[in-house]
């Protein structure tokens, strides 16, 4: 059996960014992917990702083939297209990636760092001996040989498969399962238009409920005439397929006219909080594994690789004192809390908000400025809703018959504030974990009982 002192599964952006972190350190990392190398990165995506998340791993800019786009702000449609909040500002500077290229020069990274790479190998099963993870099963996917592995730690970072998580006994007492109304399914296509969009370096968000019911749809300007166009649906009830949703929406827009296609495909994205808990005896989960993703666009890119560095400086600190168990490797859970976990939480009620708003009531909020494009930008990056209700809004409510409307508004964005409170003020350690996670619980359900607002 080989031996390491931690197995990374998956070699996403969250799993690279752990595996180079623990093995700058020194350590003997494996980096499992059921991928080939070169396939590494690939993946479905709207390949959006934020400036202020390279600022804040201190990781360099995309550059050169791997950069298809620099983008300066983000425009939000109304549903009935009356209203575009323009947003422009530096904290929305962002990029439009090369995804393989990206993807592959994180592996490069975590590889120069002394990380090494088990390319075509799935993940099988998590090893348990005395209630701890104390390594894996995978196969070759070339050769069909099985492989064991053992380690003093354990990564998930295998995306929204969860590969491991899943298959987590109980005891762990990690979060092992999701509610797929929580899910978004997602269809991507990139295309080539028959000229250059005029203004390529907005990402274009459409605010629709019909559209895309429960989730959320895009529109990005790669390099030249490509574009990157999407749309997700949540998994919740009779839900339609986001292709054929996809196909009857934003393919009938003039603008797609003579347009061809390049690539296309569909893949998961879980739009929420994240897990309550993603550490037990030996193991930890990160990135999309461990729902770290934000729950209004699905930008996970970042947040996954906040979760990997995360992981991987706990790490460092667990086998350096020589104990792997689920009290050491807690501070991981505070520490993804405190960078990422309390503004994803905050969001995940806003998610819930916008649902229940639907397409009438959020063409209300646009139209009346119920909320401002900064208060706007400052809540969809974790800020607090701040709504914008004057005397005089409150004079035109009265006489539309909407002064409850506005009520239910300010019920929503006191509920957002305290849910981002409550996950700032995560436990210090896991013996006060479970009455924490109550409270969490009862917080969202709250929030899931809004009727839909009139
Ligand atoms: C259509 C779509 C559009 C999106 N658009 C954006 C966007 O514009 N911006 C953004 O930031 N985010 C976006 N996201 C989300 C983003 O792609 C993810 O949040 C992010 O990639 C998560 O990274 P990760 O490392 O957790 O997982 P992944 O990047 O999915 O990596 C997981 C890795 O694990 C490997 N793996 C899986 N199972 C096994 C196994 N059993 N054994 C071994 N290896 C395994 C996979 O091969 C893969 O390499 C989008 C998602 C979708 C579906």
């Amino acid at each position: 059996m080989k031996k390491f002192d931690v197995i990374v599964v998956g070699a996403g952006t969250g799993g690279c960014l752990a595996a180079k972190i623990v093995a700058d350190a020194g350590l003997d990392v494996c980096l499992v992917d059921r991928k080939k190398k070169e396939e590494i990165g690939e993946k479905v995506c709207g390949d959006a990702i934020g400036k202020h998340h390279f600022d804040d791993l201190g990781i360099d800019y995309p550059a050169g083939e791997e950069l298809e786009r620099r983008m300066m702000g983000v425009r939000i449609h109304s549903p009935d297209r009356k209203n575009v909040f323009e947003v422009k500002d530096q904290s929305l500077y962002g990029f439009i990636i090369n995804r393989r290229l990206f993807g592959q020069r994180l592996l490069k990274d975590a590889i120069d760092a002394g990380a090494t790479l088990l390319e075509s190998s799935l993940a099988l099963e998590p090893t348990i001996e005395n209630n701890f993870v104390t390594g894996i099963s995978a196969k070759n996917l070339k050769t069909e040989e099985k492989l064991e592995l053992s380690s003093q730690i354990v990564v998930d970072a295998s995306g929204y498969s969860a590969a491991l998580r899943k298959k987590l006994p109980s005891e762990i007492g990690v979060q092992t399962a999701i509610n797929i109304k929580d899910v978004c399914v997602v269809y991507r296509e990139i295309r080539e238009l028959r000229e250059q969009v005029s203004e390529p370096n907005f990402c274009e968000i459409y605010l629709s409920q019909e559209w895309a019911p429960g989730g959320y749809s895009w529109f990005f300007a790669e390099s030249g005439k490509n574009v990157n166009v999407g749309l997700g649906v949540a998994m919740s009830g009779d839900f339609p397929k986001p292709k054929d949703q996809f196909h009857k929406n934003f393919l009938s827009l003039p603008l797609f006219d003579g347009s061809s296609l390049i690539d296309a495909g569909t893949w998961y994205d879980p739009t929420r909080r994240p897990l309550d808990c993603m550490t037990g005896n030996g193991v930890v989960i990160v990135g999309d594994a461990a729902c770290q993703v934000n729950p209004i666009h699905g930008g996970g890119m970042g947040p996954s690789m906040r979760g990997g560095a995360d992981a991987g400086e706990t790490i460092l600190e667990a086998i350096e004192r020589g104990d792997v168990g689920r009290d050491a490797l807690w501070p991981y859970n505070i520490k993804y809390m405190h960078s990422y976990g309390a503004k994803q939480a905050g969001l995940d009620v806003f998610r819930l908000l916008l649902q229940r708003l639907g397409d009438a009531g959020l063409n209300y909020v646009m139209e009346h400025r119920l909320i401002t494009e900064e208060d706007l930008l400052k809540a969809s990056m974790g800020g607090d809703a701040r709504l914008n209700i004057t005397e005089k809004t409150i004079r035109l409510f009265r006489g539309l018959r909407k002064l409850s409307f506005l009520k239910r508004l300010r019920d929503a964005a006191a509920l957002l504030k305290r849910v981002r409170q409550h996950y700032e003020e995560y436990p210090a350690s896991a013996q006060s974990f479970e009455p924490w996670r109550r409270k969490a619980q009862s917080m969202i359900e709250e929030a899931e009982r809004w009727q839909k607002l009139r």
